[in-house]
This record gives C-alpha cells, sequence and structure tokens, in this order.
C-alpha cells in the first residue's frame, strides 16, 4: 500500500477521495490550509491509523516522502477564487511548483487536478482535450483559469525536463455531499435556497448550461488516471455530458427538495461561459472511465445530505487570508 499526499485534502473532492483511500488501505496524509474547508470534514478519520491531517499553506515548500500525489489545493467556486485572486493564483502556480519539486526528488507520481475552465467562454461544442481554449486572461475569473492553465504547463515541462510522472485531469462542474453550503456555486445555492424557501437566484436568463458530475464518479475517475499506464499523461476531460440549462437545474432542485421558493433572475457575471459540455471519448477509450449517476439521483443525495447539517458551522473565507 502507498504513502498517499491528497493536497486540498478537506475540501469537497478531497475529502472523498480522503474517504476511498484510506478504506483502501492507503497511508494518507491530507495537507490543507482549511480555506474554504474546515476539519469536519475529515474528522471522522482522525482516528484511523493510515490517516494524518496536516495544516500547511501549499504556497510554501513541503518536505514529505510519498509515492503518489493528488495536488486539489486550489478554490474552486467563482466566489472563493475571486475573493482574494492573487493568493489564487499563487497556490495554483506556486503550489504545482512545490508539489512537481517535491515528486521530483522523491519520484513520486503527481496528478493535477485542472478544470474545464482552461477551455474559458468555449467556441466548440462540446469541449475535447485538443481545444486551446478562449480565456480571458485579464478578467475576474482569469486568477483561477490561467493559474490552472500555468500549472498544467508546468506539469508538461517538469515531465519534460525532469522526467516526473505525471498526470492530468481536467474537472467539469461536480456536486455532492460535503459541498461548502456558501460556495456560492450553482448546485449549493440552489440547494440551500430552496430548502431554507429563500428565492432561487437564476444569473442571466437561465440558458447556459453545464453538465453535472456526481463526487463519487468524479472521484472514481481520479484514481483511475492515478492507476493508469505512465505513459498517458492525459490530459483528460472527467465530467458528466448530460448537459443541462440552469433553468432546468432550478426547476428539478424545486421538484426534489418540494420547495416553494420562487424563482429571480439576477445579472449574469462576467466571463460566465455560455456552454459547457465534456467529450469523454478520451476517458472512456483510456481509462473505461464514465459517469455512473444521473442529475436526479446525485441532486437527491445531495439534498439529503444537505439536510442533515448544521449551515452555521460552515464559514465564509476568512478576511485575512
Ligand atoms: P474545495 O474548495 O472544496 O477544495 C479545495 C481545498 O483546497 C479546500 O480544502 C481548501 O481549503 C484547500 N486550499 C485552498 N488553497 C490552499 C492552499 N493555498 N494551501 C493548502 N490548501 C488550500 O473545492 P473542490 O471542488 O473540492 O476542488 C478541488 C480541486 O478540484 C480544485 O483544485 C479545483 O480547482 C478542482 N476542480 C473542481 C471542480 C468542481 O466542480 N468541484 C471543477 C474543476 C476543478
Ligand atoms: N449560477 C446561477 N445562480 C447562482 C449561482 C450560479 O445562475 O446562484 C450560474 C452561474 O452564472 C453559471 C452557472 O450557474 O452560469 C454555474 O455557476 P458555478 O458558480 O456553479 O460554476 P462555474 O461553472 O461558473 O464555474
Amino acid at each position: 500500500m502507498g504513502r498517499v499526499l491528497i493536497t486540498g485534502g478537506a475540501g469537497f473532492l478531497g475529502s472523498h477521495l480522503c474517504e476511498r483511500l484510506v478504506a483502501a488501505g492507503h497511508d494518507i496524509i491530507c495537507l490543507d490550509n482549511f480555506f474554504t474547508s474546515q476539519k469536519s470534514n475529515v474528522a471522522h478519520l482522525l482516528d484511523k491509523p493510515n490517516f494524518e491531517l496536516i495544516r500547511h499553506d501549499i504556497t510554501q515548500p513541503v518536505w514529505l516522502e510519498v509515492d503518489e500525489v493528488y495536488n486539489l489545493a486550489c478554490p474552486a467556486a467563482p466566489g472563493h477564487y475571486q475573493y482574494n485572486p492573487i493568493k489564487t493564483i499563487k497556490t495554483s502556480v506556486m503550489g504545482a511548483i512545490n508539489v512537481l519539486g517535491m515528486a521530483k526528488r522523491c519520484r513520486a507520481k503527481v496528478l493535477q487536478a485542472s478544470t474545464s475552465e482552461v477551455y474559458g467562454d468555449p467556441e466548440i461544442h462540446p469541449q475535447t482535450e485538443s481545444y486551446r481554449g478562449s480565456v480571458n486572461p485579464i478578467g475576474p475569473r482569469a486568477c483561477y483559469d490561467e493559474g490552472k492553465r500555468a500549472a498544467e504547463s508546468l506539469f508538461m515541462d517538469y515531465k519534460r525536463m525532469n522526467g516526473v510522472n505525471i498526470r492530468i485531469v481536467r474537472i467539469f462542474n461536480t456536486y455532492g455531499p460535503h459541498m461548502h453550503p456558501y460556495d456560492g456555486r450553482v448546485v449549493s445555492n440552489f440547494i440551500r435556497q430552496a430548502l431554507s424557501g429563500e428565492d432561487i437566484t437564476i444569473f442571466g436568463n437561465g440558458e447556459q448550461t453545464r453538465s453535472f458530475c456526481y463526487r463519487d464518479d468524479l472521484v472514481e475517475g481520479l484514481l483511475r488516471m492515478m492507476d493508469a499506464p505512465d505513459d498517458f499523461t492525459g490530459p483528460v476531460n472527467l465530467g458528466n455530458p448530460d448537459e443541462f440549462s440552469i433553468r432546468q437545474l432550478a426547476d428539478l432542485v424545486l421538484e426534489i427538495t418540494g420547495s416553494a421558493s420562487s424563482l429571480v433572475n439576477k445579472d449574469l457575471p462576467i466571463d460566465d461561459p455560455i456552454r459547457r459540455q465534456p467529450d469523454i471519448s478520451l476517458a472512456k477509450e483510456a481509462l473505461s472511465w464514465s459517469p455512473a449517476t444521473c442529475l436526479r439521483e446525485g441532486l437527491q443525495q445531495t439534498i439529503d445530505w444537505f439536510r442533515t447539517i448544521d449551515w452555521s458551522n460552515y464559514r465564509p473565507p476568512t478576511p485575512n487570508y
């Protein structure tokens, strides 16, 4: 069983990845600065002999001996990553340099959690890995999009220059239990609003689309990519190709929760992508992976979890971050 470092391991995706790898018997080091998460996401793992939690900021070097690294540390929700955009790009770029330097020294395999945002507001649909993207480099989303693009470039250069064993996955909108209820992402917002009887806030006319992947499916894709043959570095898209308009998502959340909340329209944020859908042919072929959970089923699980938590235990990003 390997020693595995998960940066951002206390977050939404990271905490589920920790659970899966702890259960499989690996030695897990979860590293996080808790900017967008809290210890409660991994509290149930703390008494396991094969789980360690380190509070650390990945913009600072880290010295550990591990066999595999999943690099997930980075705020992912637009409200979170735009809160301190300079810190966001530092986290992507310096975080990549720090994990790659460590992987080079201890010959670890290292997987980068990249994003569909590298495609920006895409001109081709659905998005294939060969598409180079349409990102506004000076807009409010650039701290995240360009940070992730620079990280991909660093990963490829460490492979070409130093032979580091890398993998890059481009994750499309993923949702599920352990999302931060105040992260401002569309699924968490709509569920929280529906359950509390607040208005459901549709940005723009709601005709923009996203393709929503359930957490368990996505984490299965991460595990398969880490275990893929060394000559398959990616980038590979991971996401659910079922495409929905934001308006359709709102209707489905209202139906499943039985909420009487009203739909209200707000301004569409700057540079908000109009359409997004992954082409997952490569993941199907190279990883034998495709998502198994439909949106209705995944939303039901997520809503059930939102009903069990005390929202007052979740805080917004800390102001002195
Ligand atoms: P999340 O915000 O729940 O998790 C990110 C984790 O990283 C948090 O625990 C946060 O505290 C930690 N973190 C942030 N900055 C850090 C720093 N400087 N040092 C150490 N830890 C830090 O988000 P998530 O949805 O779980 O996303 C995980 C990864 O997957 C991110 O890299 C994100 O960009 C990527 N991703 C997620 C999605 C999605 O839809 N969930 C889509 C595309 C890409
Ligand atoms: N959105 C919305 N209402 C909300 C939050 C988000 O209509 O309360 C829209 C947002 O404008 C975008 C889509 O939902 O078009 C997905 O937003 P999210 O922040 O979840 O992720 P993105 O894919 O934009 O990074």
